[in-house]
């Protein structure tokens, strides 16, 4: 056994290394891919769980390296978030989502009334950031509620008095604010009644695990009584099958979000899609 542990070690060194020399490469690129138009959002369709049609939509952020391709979102961000080029990036992508928001709702057409833009803790911590995003909300003229922000519940447990005072503010101005990844690591579950917030999201590996491990559903029905009787709405993502998104439903979640109802895509490929289908 011990030498299998040092051949495991041998072999893993240099994929180590490697990929710590990759983080740097990145790290280094990363500052000028905004500048070179690397960088694009997409949007994820989210569906009310009982009409099954497109309400709102999820802005995500992707890279594409000219050299590695499509760089995850949880490669790229975390490493923005160390070197504080978030903040920039994070009023890049918010400006970029509420002009095309603005587009779309402008159009009948187009199902999608409201927005999720998601908040890394770091833009929550500065100081700057409300004053920020009021501009934004005023420039393209979005009206209360329109706006939604995803915040990690994790991130809001580190100082919670900081976290209440901050996510007031946000709401003061008319944006709601949604629990990420709801349930995975550090929970929030003691501060809950404290925090202000709109929505809760029920994270894809629970939904994944349905039918799979025994808990999870379970898990899932908990979470929405919870959100329920703290008076919040429930969104569900990672649904991909018809038999996840009926679960859901059952359970009383209101929105889905998952590639059963479609993949992150570039407003071009929406607006096929939606071309396609009868406007409501
Ligand atoms: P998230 O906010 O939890 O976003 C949901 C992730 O789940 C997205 O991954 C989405 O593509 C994926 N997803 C949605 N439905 C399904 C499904 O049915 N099956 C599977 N397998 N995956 C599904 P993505 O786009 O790779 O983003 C990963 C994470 O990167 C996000 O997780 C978020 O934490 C972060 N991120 C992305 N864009 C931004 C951004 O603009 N700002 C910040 N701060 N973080 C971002
Ligand atoms: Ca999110
Ligand atoms: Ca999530
Ligand atoms: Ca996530």
């Amino acid at each position: 056994a011990k030498g299998a542990g040092r051949n495991a070690l041998v072999e893993f060194e240099p994929a180590l290394a490697a990929r710590q020399a990759e983080r740097l490469v990145l790290r280094h690129d990363l500052r000028q891919a905004l500048a070179a138009q690397q960088m694009f959002v997409v949007y994820q369709p989210r569906v009310g769980s009982h009409s099954r049609q497109v309400a709102s939509v999820e802005a995500l952020l992707r890279w594409r390296h000219p050299d590695h391709g499509l760089v995850p979102p949880d490669t790229f961000i975390a490493l923005a978030e160390e070197s504080g080029f978030i903040l920039e990036l994070g009023l890049w992508v918010l400006r970029q989502a509420l002009q095309q928001f603005a587009l779309w709702r402008a159009d009948p057409a187009v199902p999608v009334r409201h927005l999720s833009v998601n908040l890394s803790p770091v833009q929550l911590a500065d100081p700057g950031f409300p004053a920020a995003l009021h501009a934004l909300v005023q420039e393209f003229g979005i009206r209360p509620g329109e706006l939604e922000l995803e915040v990690t519940e994790g991130a809001l447990i580190q100082d919670v008095d900081a976290a209440v005072t901050r996510l007031a503010a946000l709401r003061a101005r008319g944006v709601a604010i949604a629990l990420d990844d709801f349930g995975v690591g550090y929970s929030a579950m003691r501060y809950l009644n404290r925090l202000p917030f709109d929505t809760l999201k029920i994270d894809k590996s629970f939904v994944f695990a349905f039918g799979v491990e025994r808990p999870a559903l379970a898990i899932a029905t908990a979470i929405v009584a919870l959100a329920k009787a703290l008076d919040k709405r429930v969104v569900a993502e990672g649904v991909e099958t018809p038999e996840q998104a009926d679960l859901l439903q059952g359970l009383g979640v209101n929105e889905l979000q998952g590639y059963l109802y479609g993949k992150p895509q570039t407003p071009a490929e929406l607006a096929r899609s939606w071309a396609g289908s009868a406007p409501a």
